[in-house]
């Protein structure tokens, strides 16, 4: 067993009931994380995504989660008052079976990082600008095993990897450590 430590847990409550797709989470999300920060707003770099289905009349927040390389060898599908969704659409995984939750100009995978800034949000931006109350953010201390915490950049540098291969990545590398030298 290893160590134990206290963790914050942040958690965001979603009730559905209440959104009404007005997706201004998007735009406060994609423009929080925008460089320079709050420098342009384009809900395809948003970490929290609205599932729009208006023939089936719902709307589903979704939180970008973790990366993973591989598609998954099974699908889920969800039937809700007796609608049924589509395979993967309320899936939170950045993976190569769709285009959601990657940045859009460099394909790397995007992930809900619950506005990690510093000085601290009160709440994360979402929750602010959710006016109709569908998001609610809480926060809990737990005892958790010590973990490994995988870096951002880790992660972006794995989807890289897996996208142009070991070979280039490091060629890429040597090229620009060259030309910042020079
Ligand atoms: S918590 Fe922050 S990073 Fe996560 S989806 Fe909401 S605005 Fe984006
Ligand atoms: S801001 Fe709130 S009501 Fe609007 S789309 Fe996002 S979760 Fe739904």
């Amino acid at each position: 067993m290893g160590e134990k430590k206290k963790k914050i847990v942040k958690t965001i409550k979603v009730d559905v009931d209440k959104c009404n797709g007005c997706r201004a989470c998007e735009a406060a999300c994609s423009a929080f994380h925008a460089t320079p920060r709050y420098g342009s707003i384009n809900p395809a770099r948003s970490r929290i995504r609205v599932i729009h289905e208006p023939l089936k009349d719902i709307y589903i927040p979704v939180y970008a989660g973790e990366y993973t390389p591989a598609e998954c060898m099974g699908r889920d599908k969800y039937t809700i008052d007796g609608k049924e969704y589509d395979e993967c659409a309320f899936c939170r995984a950045s993976c190569p079976s769709r285009d959601l939750f990657k940045e859009p100009d460099s394909g790397l995978p995007l992930k809900c990082d619950m506005c990690e800034s510093d000085p601290d949000l009160e709440e994360p931006l979402c929750v602010q600008w959710c006016l109709a109350d569908a998001l609610t953010y809480e926060e809990r201390e737990e005892e958790v095993e010590e973990e490994v915490q995988q870096e951002e950049i880790e992660i972006g540098l794995e989807a890289l990897i897996d996208k142009y291969g070991m070979d280039k990545i490091m060629d890429t590398v040597a090229r620009i450590s060259v030309s910042k030298k020079a």
